[in-house]
């Protein structure tokens, strides 16, 4: 049975830290199971290191469908881009405005070790940039633009919009 794990808080060294390929799937399995069931019903996605692992790995619920994504690269991404606010599971009780390219192209391997690419478009290409940048040690907060866009939850969902997903 998977495990619940805890999520990390922004302040963490492990999410400033550039993470690892994975080289050996099978050692992995147990951590994608568990991040899987310990991303939360209010979250879209989650990285290795906002669970404390510095390993390429981030889960996305994408349609419903929770997914796995182990050593993700971004092969190609529009020019065009497109504002939207994020928040962060690392960064509770706030959200930001940040600029991502409209679509990316992902490639990336499955549990099973199967290579794929794929095509991700607007709020879900969003999931995608998020999350590999956390795999780079880097959070939103650093590119939301204006600065002052930045909100906290209660503030967005009285002025700004209703909910939003966490990633
Ligand atoms: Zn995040």
């Amino acid at each position: 049975m998977a495990n619940l794990l805890e999520i990390v808080t922004i302040g963490n060294p492990v999410l400033k830290n550039t993470s690892e390929e994975v080289v050996d799937f099978n050692s992995v399995k147990e951590l994608c199971e568990d991040m899987i069931e310990s991303l939360p019903s209010n979250g879209v996605g989650l990285a290795a290191p906002q669970v404390g692992q510095n390993l390429k790995i981030f889960v996305a619920k994408l349609n419903d469908v929770k997914r796995v994504f182990i050593n993700p690269k971004i092969l190609e991404k529009s020019d065009e881009f497109i504002d939207g606010y994020e928040g962060c599971l690392s960064i509770p009780g706030y959200l930001g405005k940040v600029k991502r390219h409209n679509w990316v192209k992902l490639g990336y391997y499955t549990l099973e070790k199967e290579y794929k690419e794929e095509v991700f478009e607007n709020f879900q290409a969003r999931i995608m940039q998020h999350e590999y940048d956390h795999l780079d040690g880097i959070v939103y907060l650093e590119k939301v633009s204006p600065i002052n866009s930045l909100s906290t939850e209660e503030s967005f969902v009285k002025y700004i919009k209703k909910s939003q997903p966490k990633t």
